[in-house]
């Protein structure tokens, strides 16, 4: 008589593995979170992710794609298509204020200007949590139909001014092909959840992010005889006022939510004089690309108008950043299950679209792609008071850590298994 047939054959082994790794998976992220590194300089956490992934067996390991990126790959013992898993490696300009014996002291630059590093964002568990993946992954290769790319990105918070990077850069570079990746997944943690919580949403998830500058051309003149030149200040001040009808008056604000900021509002260099010029930056997101579009043009057209209207002139550039990240309806729907039974499916669920970016989002655009959230706030604290991501007090609870490992390797063995 058979045995009955195991659903989940790897779940046992995975979980074991998972355990019998885990003082190494704490000491990988504190190694990576004391020696933080900025984007598309992530050198030394490069070469500890390839030498892991080398040490491992890997078939192949690829180092310096996209500047500072490794790809590997991990081929099963049975015949099978390709999943990629996919971990930023960067960190941020911003001095660390959380107290631990590993806080990162460094100071580098960024832009030519002298800063701190730390991984305020926690790319440093993601790291640590691939690298367990792997490592529990290729212990079980002989049972894997198909293969798992192991897709390392540098740079994801934006490379430094005048270079290339990030997810888009590791597409141009070939990562999703030979072979070539058939789905992908990625994980982020988030302050805003308690450890061993799951977050996630079908659809437009994160928002697009672009950035624009307005200039607006005046003519300077003595501030007490404005007539006799074009204020910019006061043109400015309008083309602000009108960037904020935009969401309010020209957005279908029942289909998506958006939002304009203006955050850098500058021109002058003395109380009695109106200046030549002022200068405007913001931020525009959305979760749709038509309205992404459309909002970029009513940011044109106002400020151009306005400033026509006030005898300056305007002159509006606008930086496409990311794309919105949207979770595969049919991809997603597919992994909540293995979701809810690695975390327990209380511990999993669907939370509010996000107004942060993830350049996960270009992988997207090429495969079928699903992104989820984990907590990592300790369940001491308050999730909805804790330091949220890029806070100088950003704070990972590294009880998180083993549950990135069996939740993106069982996503990953689960889409094998499904689609072989
Ligand atoms: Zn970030
Ligand atoms: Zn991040």
């Amino acid at each position: 008589m058979n045995a009955p047939e195991q659903p989940f054959p790897f779940d046992a082994a995975v979980a074991e593995a998972a355990r019998r790794i885990g003082e190494r998976l704490v000491a990988w992220r504190r190694d990576f979170h004391q020696h933080p590194e900025l984007g598309n300089r992530e050198v030394r956490t490069a070469k500890i992710v390839a030498d892991h992934l080398r040490a491992l067996g890997f078939d192949t390991v690829r180092e310096k794609v996209a500047h500072t990126g490794v790809v590997g790959l991990l081929k099963g013992g049975l015949p099978g298509p390709v999943v990629a898993l996919r971990a930023d490696m960067d960190a941020l300009p911003v001095v660390e204020e959380v107290d631990v014996p590993f806080a990162s002291k460094v100071r580098t630059e960024w832009n030519g200007q002298s800063c701190g590093a730390m991984h305020a964002c926690g790319h440093d568990a993601h790291t640590a949590i691939l690298m367990g993946v792997a490592e529990v992954l290729a212990g079980l290769r002989e049972r894997i139909p198909g293969a798992v790319k192991f897709i390392f990105q540098p740079a994801e918070e934006t490379p430094p001014a005048g270079e290339d990077g990030g997810a888009r850069m590791m597409i141009e570079e070939g990562s999703l092909e030979n072979p070539r990746v058939e789905a992908i997944f990625g994980l982020h943690v988030t302050s805003i959840q308690p450890t061993g919580r799951i977050g996630y949403r079908p659809g437009p998830f994160m928002a697009s992010a672009d950035d624009f500058r307005v200039f607006v051309r005046g003519t300077q003149t003595h501030a007490a005889m404005p007539w006799r030149g074009v204020d910019p200040i006061v043109v400015g001040s309008q083309i602000v006022m009108g960037l904020q009808t935009i969401v309010s008056r020209r957005v279908n604000i029942t289909k998506e939510p958006s939002v304009v900021t203006v955050g850098v509002f500058q021109g002058g260099v003395r109380h009695n004089i109106i200046p030549d010029e002022a200068r405007l930056e913001g931020t525009i997101r959305t979760f749709d690309e038509e309205q992404r579009d459309e909002i970029h043009a009513h940011v044109k057209r106002i400020s151009e108008m306005i400033a026509a209207a006030g005898g300056a002139r305007a002159t509006v550039h606008i930086h496409r950043w990311y794309d919105v990240t949207v979770n595969d309806p049919a991809l997603t729907e597919w992994s909540v299950p293995t979701l809810g039974r690695i975390a327990g499916d209380a511990n999993v669920g669907v939370i509010d679209k996000i107004c942060g970016a993830e350049d996960f989002s270009f992988y997207q655009k090429q495969v079928p792609g699903f992104f989820y959230f984990m907590g990592c706030t300790p369940p001491r604290s308050d999730a909805s008071t804790a330091a949220p991501n890029h806070s100088p007090r950003f704070y990972v609870d590294e009880d998180c850590l083993p549950l990135g490992v069996r939740t993106l390797a069982a996503l990953a063995l689960d889409w094998l298994a499904a689609n072989a």
